[in-house]
């Protein structure tokens, strides 16, 4: 068993929650791989599986993993939110494109000295920040806008 799995399973036992098939389900498919799903996405990609469950479900178990600290949530535009899970130790920052969705990860070691340097001369102790630079990725800065996908959704994600 992975220790993010043994770390969701006491924050349950902890908070007398029961460990149901919905609730592994859901940690399962945001621990499948690393990316930036939206709670539709991931209750699109369980439907797919064949795995029974609800929206709401899916949504309520995803605030549940943001409360146990494994998954971040950030706001991409006004009322979309992107869930990702969370390396302990490992930071990195977001480019996040408004017209495709394209999520870009990049770690900037200038940035984390800014940060620290910062935090020092304010005597604050950091336990987490966010940056998210929100813009055009190069493909939808580049090209006309009726060459672009209708349906906008990251048509060139990788
Ligand atoms: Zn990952
Ligand atoms: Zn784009
Ligand atoms: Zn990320």
């Amino acid at each position: 068993m992975s220790a993010e799995k043994d770390l969701f399973l006491s924050f349950l036992r902890a908070g007398g929650k029961r460990v149901t098939a919905e609730r592994l389900a859901v940690f399962d498919e945001i621990f499948s791989r690393h990316g930036h799903p939206d709670a539709d996405g991931i209750y699109r990609s369980l439907l797919a599986r064949a795995v029974p469950i609800g929206r709401a479900t899916v949504y309520r178990n995803l605030e549940l993993l943001v409360d146990c600290g494994l998954v971040r949530k950030y706001r991409l535009g006004r009322r979309r939110f992107l869930y990702e899970h969370i390396h302990p130790g490992q930071q990195h920052d977001h480019l996040v494109c408004r017209d495709c969705g394209q999520v870009t990860e990049f770690v900037s070691p200038g940035i984390r000295a800014l940060q620290r340097e910062i935090c020092r001369a304010h005597g604050f102790v950091p336990d987490d920040h966010t940056l998210q630079i929100s813009g055009l990725c190069d493909v939808c800065a580049g090209r006309p806008p009726a060459a672009r996908p209708a349906d906008g959704e990251a048509a060139h994600a990788s």
